[in-house]
């Protein structure tokens, strides 16, 4: 069932052909989600698709891979824990056609958020429906007292049910998140315990991020979401339940996978294109090409193809740019946390620290090893880490508020552990949402796709990466009057989005 405000998004060029009418060669650089949903769709319209992968794994940011217990038994590693909100419509649908019941997803119905000093707060129980959900929150919480809410912001806090497709990047852009959180008036323990962690889910921190990207999300996950604030998440590693069934079902349609194999420039051929490969004289001919890596590689593919040579073009990709660093430990326990711990909790004004999940609790290779050895598969992540933090620093955080948290891990002693510091996650730094690149390029049958790309609704994450991907291919096909697929989204605008213009005078009624 759809939520009741969702809406299907109309593509500019709707073709009414099924399949291309005749041979069309695609190649998609990048296997992450916004690739292989590209693939899906050209493959599925009978394009004879090439995936191109620099990791000897498909997925990304979202991938898995093989790793090995000292003693040589296997695991499946993952870059992290990953929630699939039920707003990820277009990202459900890319999963419901190798799992179409979804039974690989399983509901986390509560996902509370911890705090210093035993502070909590939880997301169960709400009503679905905006705004009574974020209504129920505010009247729920102890941190906000009527008092509080007469002293906050009005008309600022009004926008996060305003959000408008135009008006808001126009006014919000250029204020960073912080500074728009701080002109709330929020108390400061409202302003943590609500606030502080939503910059940070994103990869970014508050004073780089712009608020308007910020009231969008916002908007997409809690004032314009129909679908409720829970989440699901895959009930096996991404390997198993993702992403070889999708290399089946998509090497079934005709599709090649050439993993281990990244691409190097991308040059015009005729009508076409010649897609380079690394380390070889080896290139690709192709008809259409998805560019779809994560930001750095992007940016290293255009410079290494002259070709591409508008320099309006040129100058978006050189200004996008990666957010501050993050890091995932997943430490291997010799005995279980605590019955009652929660799969997953987010966290804040705890150091470094933005969430702990307990993998046994969901993840079935986990259960398996927790259930063979008694112990517990624990993972931590840190997101917009500051440059200056050392490794050493944050792995010492890390297990204090474990430790400080999870008493019960102070004896607990690590069989294995795996450290990820990584920084591929795009920036949304303030004042450039003008600029940012969009799915379509100035270069006929080439187009971009991934979580970075602006996109015409609101998006983010996995979902943004899986739309983009649809949006490309639907793109790329409509040069041959081919169906583009269906391409769903929450409601473009916020309930109070038709009169955000009268914010400023609701504001004062406010108070
Ligand atoms: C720790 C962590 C936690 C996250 N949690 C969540 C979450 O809870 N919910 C959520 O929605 N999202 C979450 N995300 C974000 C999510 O993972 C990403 O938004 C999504 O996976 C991005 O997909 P993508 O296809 O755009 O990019 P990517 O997954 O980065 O895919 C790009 C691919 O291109 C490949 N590539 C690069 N250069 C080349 C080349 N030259 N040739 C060939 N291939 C190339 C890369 O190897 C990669 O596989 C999380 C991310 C991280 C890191």
């Amino acid at each position: 069932m759809r939520g009741f405000q969702v809406q299907r998004v109309p593509l500019t060029s709707p073709g009414t052909l099924e399949r291309v009418p005749r041979p069309v060669r695609a190649v998609v650089v990048g296997g992450g989600l916004a690739g292989c949903a590209a693939a899906t769709v050209l493959a599925e319209r009978g394009a004879e698709v090439t995936v191109l992968e620099r990791n000897a794994y498909l997925g990304g940011r979202a991938g898995a891979w093989t790793e090995r217990f000292p003693g040589g038994e296997p695991f499946e590693m993952e870059r992290g824990f990953h929630a699939f909100f039920r707003q990820y419509y277009n990202l459900r649908d890319l999963l419901r056609r190798i799992d179409p019941g979804l039974h690989h997803l399983t509901p986390l119905l509560d996902y509370p958020l911890l705090g210093p000093h035993g502070a909590r707060e939880s997301f169960t129980g709400l009503p679905r429906r905006p705004p009574f959900n974020v209504l129920a929150l505010i009247r729920r919480t102890p941190r906000l007292r009527l008092a509080d809410l007469l002293r906050v912001n009005g008309a600022a806090a009004l926008e996060m049910a305003a959000y408008d497709p135009v008006t808001t990047w126009r006014d919000l852009d250029d204020v960073n998140a912080r500074d728009y959180l701080d002109s709330l008036r929020f108390p400061p323990d409202a302003r943590q315990m609500l606030f502080n962690v939503f910059a940070h889910s994103f990869f970014n921190p508050e004073e780089g991020m712009s608020a308007a990207d910020m009231l969008m999300m916002f908007h997409f996950y809690f004032m314009g979401n129909p679908e409720g604030l829970v989440f699901d998440v895959l009930d096996e590693p991404f390997s198993l339940a993702l992403w070889e069934p999708l290399r089946r079902h998509l090497t079934r349609l005709g599709a090649t996978f050439r993993l281990g194999t990244p691409a190097e420039r991308v040059e015009r051929c005729g009508d076409g294109w010649r897609v380079g490969l690394a380390g070889s004289d080896e290139a690709l001919a192709a008809d259409v090409v998805v560019l779809a890596t994560e930001v750095p590689a992007l940016k290293a593919l255009v410079d290494r193809s002259p070709q591409l040579d508008d320099p309006a073009w040129r100058r978006q990709v050189a200004r996008l740019d990666v957010t501050l660093p993050f890091a995932v430990w997943r430490v291997f326990l010799d005995r279980p946390v605590r019955h009652d711990r929660h799969p997953f909790v987010g966290t804040t004004g705890l150091g470094h620290v933005d969430n702990i999940s307990v993998y046994e609790r969901f993840e079935g290779e986990s259960r398996r090893w927790a259930m063979r050895t008694g112990g517990s598969v624990v993972e931590v992540h840190a997101y917009a880490v500051d440059e200056r933090t050392t490794e050493v620093e944050l792995r010492a955080d890390f297990l204090r508020q474990l430790h400080d948290l999870y008493p019960e891990t102070v004896e607990a002693k690590p069989l294995h552990e795996l450290f990820l510091w990584r920084q591929d996650c795009a920036s949304f730094a303030p004042g450039t949402y003008r600029d940012r690149t969009t799915v379509e390029t100035p270069f006929p049958g080439l187009a971009l796709a991934g979580d970075f790309v602006k996109l015409p609704f609101p998006s983010a994450l996995m979902e943004r990466a899986t739309a983009s991907g649809f949006l490309a291919a639907g793109h790329l096909l409509a040069r041959w009057n081919v169906r583009p697929p269906e391409v769903w989204s929450v409601p473009g605008r916020g309930l109070l989005g038709p009169v955000r213009h009268l914010l400023p005078a609701l504001g004062v009624l406010w108070r």
